[in-house]
């Protein structure tokens, strides 16, 4: 807990890095640029729903026989302007509609896939929204086969390891919360289902309403994150630590109001998984969000970049590593940083999991790139001082 006082101390150290708009991007050197591309990252904070583009979206549902949400992808895409959370979540939420087979599921997902495997993801752990499909009339039956399938064919076709995280819609009830875990018992232990998480509305929502349905899944042996701090306070970051045991603590970027949670998430290096162009398109922190990501990034925690809901937010993973880079004015050595917090944080690369190995071998071409593209960094830097001398 945080007083008032500390808090706006807190703050006011913060503004020092502000200054520069969120609109006005420096150009990435080309280097960079190849690297961020190249280097081998995992994703842990993507939600399966958030990757519908409006092409599938509108193909879905003349597949299904259902009125467009939207009468073109155009018109789609000029929605997509968000004032705050809930303002997306209101046209997410619309946007899964279209969602009503098994196959749908199997195209999202390798869709998602795909475009993740272009950007050298090769592992994601994904979240979905069962409540959000029970409420559509779909069973487990229809969405868990075709996500289960797509993960096969993702790690045969793509090289790409996947698993999924059950996420609990937060202003939902803690009954509902326990009911979807129940309906996901029988799809535990074939390595889809590795987690839960919390996810949607959050102001309002703390995450301590969810403390019975987190024990039990625990005792069910499952890994446990939770979105918290993304447009709420710190002390749901700490609930979500103290309360839920959190292996993970999914965007969090308002840790950075609460020096002891700061401080408390270093000490168990507990990951963030922050999502820039995500918070961007939200509006959290709007006007600073680039201090913001600047401080999180420099302030040694496990920091790893993600895509949220790509389809809505503007970007993929290459996107996402983009933006912070020149929003936070990142070189090589700091990117190669994140990209090995990515496996660090993972529920199957990190410590402990048993896929030590796998992560030390993407760490070596983690720095074998790294290397190269330190190369090519000052190879750029000699061309400009030469070309500045002839001019
Ligand atoms: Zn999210």
């Amino acid at each position: 807990m945080l007083c008032q006082a500390a808090r706006i101390k807190a703050l006011d150290s913060l503004t020092a890095f502000g200054g520069r708009s969120e609109l006005v991007k420096p150009h990435l050197p080309a280097s960079l640029k190849r690297f961020i591309e190249m280097v081998p990252k995992a994703e842990l904070h993507v939600h399966v729903e958030g990757a519908l583009e409006p092409e599938l979206m509108l193909a879905l549902a003349a597949r299904n026989g259902l009125p467009p949400p939207y009468p073109s992808v155009e018109a789609a895409r000029a929605a997509y302007h968000f004032a705050d959370l809930q303002s997306f979540l209101d046209l997410y939420y619309a946007g899964c509609g279209v969602l009503r087979a098994e196959k749908d599921f199997y195209d999202l997902a390798m869709a998602y896939f795909r475009r993740a495997a272009a950007d050298r993801v090769v592992h994601a752990e994904v979240f979905f929204d069962p409540q959000t499909h029970l409420g559509n009339g779909l069973g487990w039956e229809v969405f868990m086969p075709g996500l289960a399938r797509a993960a096969e064919d993702a790690a045969a076709q793509l090289g790409l390891s996947a698993a999924y995280i059950v996420c609990f819609r937060k202003e939902m009830s803690a009954a509902s919360a326990n009911d979807t875990l129940s309906g996901a018992l029988p799809w535990l232990g074939r390595g889809h289902v590795i987690g839960v998480g919390l996810d949607s509305s959050e102001l309002g929502n703390p995450p301590a309403k969810f403390a019975d349905v987190f024990d039990r899944a625990a005792r069910l042996g499952l890994q446990r994150v939770a979105h918290a701090g993304e447009e709420g306070p710190p002390e749901y970051v700490w609930e979500a630590l103290r309360v839920l045991h959190v292996r993970r603590v999914d965007h969090g970027v308002h840790s950075l109001e609460d020096g002891a949670l700061m401080a408390a998430l270093n000490a168990s290096r507990t990951p963030l998984t922050v999502c820039p162009l995500s918070n961007l398109k939200l509006k959290v922190y709007e006007g600073q969000l680039e201090a913001r990501l600047t401080q999180l990034v420099g302030s040694g925690l496990v920091v790893t970049v993600n895509s949220d809901d790509a389809a809505y937010f503007g970007g993929y993973a290459v996107a996402n590593y983009g933006y912070l880079a020149a929003a936070a004015g990142l070189g090589v050595a700091q990117v190669a940083r994140l990209a090995a917090n990515s496996f660090e944080a993972s529920f199957f690369l990190g410590p402990g999991s048993g896929g030590e190995a796998r992560r030390a071998a993407l760490l070596q071409q983690v720095a074998a790139l790294a290397a190269r593209a330190v190369e090519e960094e000052e190879e750029e830097a000699e061309e400009r001082r030469r070309r500045r001398r002839r001019q």
